[in-house]
This record gives structure tokens, sequence and C-alpha cells, in this order.
């Protein structure tokens, strides 16, 4: 056992604050992480403040972890002293059947996240990366591109997968219309990679408050969805919608926008059920599906890919305690793209 230091959540209505806490002992195929950065999802707000109904306290969140291996167990092959590597939204999957090969681990029910769970030992809470250190099994670590910047590179841990994964799953690239709703942590990488897999990509925001980002960032057009004219005027036109909004939108009007065999895939979690006309979907066969962030194999594609094409999330770096008024601008969609945790000012 090892002591590490990181911010906790105590309570759904209480600000993080210092937490001091144990890791468990590194096992022969575990690596220890110094942790460098860790980013901010949306998804660490939503389950802080116990919107899941699922909450564990003290919750250390952050599924956004990168870092330097600082050791590794006597049988880990992987890694070395010395290496990058990071740690996305799970620490272990199901064992017990065959499907890590088959890319879907993380739709098993063996899934360990990395914090606000119980690891496989079944007695050990799970802590996440708002914190100095982490021992994890190297088979869930990931190696990180050298040319990518270390603190940027934190947010593809969750935010890039989440995004990656549907584009290829739904075949997003040359000839393809994409549309992604909601340009936040996750909606901006998902412009980056989607462009750079091929895609024509459409933004469809509250306002134009970000346009000019948007179409930097790879999107070909820009709308705003507070303008009626933007649902009549895009009708019928994508193959694919990633919708990452967890607020309460029309699902019926944005189903509307699909092509016929067009896919409208829920990223973002509302609160409520999700009101859909069965008239939105039988004309034109559209499918209404969800997606959740990507295997290890997965993951690791996705970082080689932006490693190839050079892409980052846009970040802004805060302190360790500035975490308390980051979540409440995360809130406000008042961050250019993500907030990422400096580990150094813990
Ligand atoms: P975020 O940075 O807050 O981005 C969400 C975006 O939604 C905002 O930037 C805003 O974009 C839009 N939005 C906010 N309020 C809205 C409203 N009232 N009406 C319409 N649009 C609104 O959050 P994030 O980190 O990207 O996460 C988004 C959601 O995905 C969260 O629910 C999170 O839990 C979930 N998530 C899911 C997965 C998964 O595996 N499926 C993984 C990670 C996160 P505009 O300003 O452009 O309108
Ligand atoms: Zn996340």
């Amino acid at each position: 056992m090892a002591f590490a230091r990181g911010y906790a959540a105590t309570d759904a209505s209480k600000p993080l604050e210092p937490f001091t806490f144990e890791r468990r002992a590194p096992n022969a195929d575990d690596i220890v992480i110094d942790i460098k950065y860790s980013g901010i999802c949306h998804s660490d707000i939503h389950q802080v403040r116990n919107e899941w109904g699922n909450a564990k306290y003290p919750m250390v969140p952050g599924h956004e972890i990168v870092g330097i291996v600082s050791a590794v167990g006597s049988g880990v092959t992987k890694f070395k002293v010395g290496d990058k590597a990071g740690v996305g939204c799970f620490v272990n999957s199901c064992t017990t059947c065959a499907t890590r090969d088959v890319d879907l681990e993380h739709y098993m029910p063996g899934l360990v996240q990395t914090y606000n769970d119980v690891e496989a030992d079944g007695t050990t809470p799970t802590y996440g990366g708002y914190s100095d250190s982490i021992v994890v099994k190297e088979g869930y670590a990931l190696s990180i591109p050298d040319n990518l910047d270390f603190a940027a590179t934190a947010p593809l841990l969750c935010a890039g997968i989440t995004l990656y994964s549907p584009l290829m799953h739904w075949k997003a690239g040359p000839g393809k219309k994409v549309a992604i709703v909601g340009m936040g942590g996750l909606g901006h990488m998902g412009v980056k990679i989607g462009a750079a897999l091929g895609a024509e990509i459409t933004v469809l925001s509250q306002s134009l408050s970000k346009k000019e980002d948007g179409l930097k960032l790879g999107a070909t057009h820009y709308y705003a969805t507070s303008d009626a004219e933007t649902f009549t005027s895009l009708a019928g036109s994508f193959d694919l919608i990633l919708c990452t909004v967890s607020a309460e939108i029309d699902w019926n009007a944005y189903l509307g926008l699909l092509k016929a065999d067009g896919a409208l895939v829920l990223l973002g979690v509302p609160e409520n059920p999700v009101p859909v006309h069965a008239f939105a979907l039988i004309p034109g066969r559209r499918s209404l599906a969800g997606s959740m962030i990507g295997s290890i194999k997965e993951t690791q594609e996705m970082l080689d890919f932006c490693g190839k094409h050079d892409i980052v999330s846009d970040i802004e770096l805060i302190r360790m305690d500035q975490v308390n008024e980051a979540y409440e601008r995360v809130l406000k969609s008042d961050v250019r793209y993500r907030f990422v945790i400096d580990a150094a000012t813990i």
C-alpha cells in the first residue's frame, strides 16, 4: 500500500476537497503511474452530484489520466519505468469470456470503472485521476504517442474515444455527412476526429458563438439549433448524428435531420427518458442508438490515429484547487473546450 493525495467529493452537495487515501499494492501485472494531468469530463460532475444515483463517497473522480510510469510489476512487458502512460474510463473488465478479443469488453458486466467502483477483488474502492498516482493492470493502461502535447492528450482517454468509436462503428469517412450536436468537451473532439477521417462535419450548437472555432477545428458547416430554420433547411441531410448533449432537446426534430438509414447516436446522458415518436423513425428506416467509450484495443487505435494526425484536445490547464470553479464553468459551457488539472498542483 502507498498513500496518494488527491481531491474527493464526500457528498453530492459539497465541493470537492483535499483527500489522502491508500492505493493498493501493485501486483506482478500492474504498473504504477505518477499522474501528470487529468481531464475534467462532464460525467465527473454527473457522478459527483449523484445524478446517476450510484455515487460512492468519498469519490475521487477523473478518467482522463496521463502520467509517467514510476514502477512496474515483475510480469509487466508493455511498459517500463519512465514511459508515458494513460488510463481511461475503466481499469478491469470481464475475464471469464472471450469478449476482450471482439472489442466489446466495455459493454460486459465485469467492467470496473476507474472511479466510483470496486476493484475486481470486491473490497478495494477505485479512485480516479484527480490524484497524484494510480496503480493499474498494464492491460488497461494505454501508450501515449510521444509527439502529442502531454496535457492536451488527457481528454483523448474519454472524450476522444467516446467520439472515435461511433465514428468508426457507423463508418464516418469520405462521402459521409456527420452532425455533431454540442460543441463541448466531447463535441470538439468529434469535429477534429471526424474531419480527420474525411467525413463532412456539421456542428449543431445552441448558438453561433463558437462558429469560428468549429470551422477552424475541421467542421464544414455550423448551425444554431436556437434557429428553427436550421431544422427545416437541414431536414434529411445526415448519415450520422452524434449527440453529446445531456439536456432535454427535441429528439424528434433531430431525427428529422437524418437521411434514410441514418442513425442518431446518444452519447450525452439526459436525466429523463427520451420521448421519440415512431414516425420519427419509421419513414426512412432511421435508428436511434447509444454508444459508450470504447475498448482498450480501440482506445489505443484512437491514440495512434491522433498521434498520426496530430490531434489533441483544446484545453484550459488549471490548478487542482480550481476544480470546483471549473465544474460551475463546465455547466455554463464556459470552457474551450476541456479543463485539465495539472497534478503538480495537488
Ligand atoms: P460538455 O463539455 O459540458 O459539453 C456538452 C455540450 O452540450 C455543451 O458544450 C453545449 O454545447 C451543449 N449543451 C449544454 N447545455 C445544453 C442545453 N441546455 N441544450 C442544448 N445543448 C446544450 O460535456 P461533455 O464532457 O462533452 O459530456 C457531454 C455528455 O456526454 C455528458 O452527459 C457526459 O456524461 C456524457 N458522456 C458520455 C460518454 C459515453 O461514453 N457515452 C462519455 C463521456 C461523457 P453548445 O454550447 O455547442 O450548444
Ligand atoms: Zn468521461
